[in-house]
């Protein structure tokens, strides 16, 4: 059976939640399709230990302010769960969960948006289906001879299960410098980067690394130079763990290895380090592949997009992934500028 509906959002984590309130003041009919059970998209899944990087109020969806977490300045992610969950029924959004979107097709005037409980007609589409289901591994040489364990930042929860271990924690952002400070007390920790780390500033916190999107967004759409924007002021944010664990000399980064061995990893100089385990922290990429029937054009795995809409096809609205999709729009604070952005369109597309 097809159903039919104005707008159609696939994801219901953060950005389809930010799609779907300015939907609703707009009055556009709509519909927010998520794979999973629970609300609260990504953050249901991150690991124990991590703390947002910006206090609750400077991590809010529009419309509503993100209440404190008692005794905690950057609360964690089960707070970020509840205040999702929260919202959505606060303001009564359409989200329909357990189910999983399989393809979006041209169809006439219509897309046809695939699912596993079935179709749904519709005149636009929001992908809000975020990165952490699409995890990104570096094809290093040797990764498939090496015995011990291999998970990504996705797999990682605590580091109980690492007690006593050797560890090698890859990458230089703030997943890898998180993980590898929630393990360097339990583990036997080495810390890999592909360039020395580069800390921001110590009293820099989401706030600042917003502002710093913004401007540049605006520099560049203003026809000025780049700013550089948030990589300009460093990769990892100095979150009160990490500013702690560098501090007290427990995180010193080695180069990038070469290879894996069926033990371990070797570098350029022919030096090893034997592991039980390697966690890869080396990113994501967005979960777009519902979208491959479209056949719409792309670099690096992304769509081209005017704003947040695709450039080739303008019923299909990207949001929430990265800056491409609109400054720190991958972000609780920032999805709210382009997701009102993409509601307007896509209201004046439906008049
Ligand atoms: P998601 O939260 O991933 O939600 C997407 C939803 O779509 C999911 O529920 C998924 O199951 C569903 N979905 C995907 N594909 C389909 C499909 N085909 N059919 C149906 N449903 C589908 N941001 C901040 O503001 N502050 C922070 O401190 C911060 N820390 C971060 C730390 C880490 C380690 C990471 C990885 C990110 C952090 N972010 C932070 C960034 C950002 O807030 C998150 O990545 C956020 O989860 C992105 O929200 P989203 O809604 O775009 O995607």
């Amino acid at each position: 059976m097809t159903q039919r509906t104005d707008v159609v959002v696939v994801g219901g984590g953060q950005s389809g939640l930010a799609a779907g309130y300015h939907l609703r003041r707009l009055g556009v009919e709509h519909v927010i399709l998520d794979a999973q059970a629970a609300p609260g998209g990504a953050w249901q899944h991150t690991w124990d230990s991590l703390r947002l990087f910006s206090p609750a109020p400077y991590s809010s969806l529009p419309g509503r302010l993100m209440p404190p977490q008692p005794g905690e300045p950057y609360p964690d992610a089960g707070h970020v769960v509840s205040y999702l969950a929260d919202y959505e029924k606060r303001y009564g959004l359409p989200v329909h969960r357990g189910v999983w979107v399989s393809a979006v097709h041209r169809d006439g005037a219509f897309l046809r948006v695939e699912t596993d409980g079935g179709d749904w007609q519709t005149r636009a589409v929001v992908s809000a289906t975020g990165t952490w289901t699409r995890p990104f591994l570096p094809a290093v040489p040797g990764r498939r001879n090496f015995t011990g364990r291999q998970l990504h930042t996705v797999q990682y929860r605590s580091p109980a299960e690492f007690a006593g271990q050797r560890v090698i924690v890859v990458g230089g952002g703030n997943s890898g410098a998180q993980i590898a400070t929630d393990l360097a007390g339990t583990a036997e920790l080495t810390w890999v980067t592909q360039r020395p780390p580069r800390y921001l500033a110590d009293d820099i916190d989401g706030r600042a690394l917003f502002d710093a999107a913004t401007a540049r967004r605006r520099a560049l759409d203003d026809g000025r130079s780049d700013s550089g924007g948030v990589a300009s002021l460093g990769d990892i944010v100095a979150v009160p763990p990490v500013r702690a664990a560098r501090d007290a000399g427990l995180l010193h980064a080695k180069p990038m290895f070469t290879r894996l061995t069926a033990t371990g990893v070797e570098w350029a100089d022919g030096a090893r380090a034997e592991a039980d385990a390697v966690i890869w922290c080396t990113g994501f990429r967005p979960a777009l592949a519902p979208f491959a029937a479209l056949r719409l054009r792309g670099t690096r795995g992304h769509i081209a997009a005017d704003g947040t809409r695709a450039v080739d096809e303008p019923r299909l609205h990207l949001l929430g992934y990265g800056d491409w999709t609109g400054p720190a729009s991958a972000t609780l604070i920032g999805v709210g500028r382009p997701a009102r952005d993409a509601a307007r369109d896509i209201a004046s597309l439906l008049r």
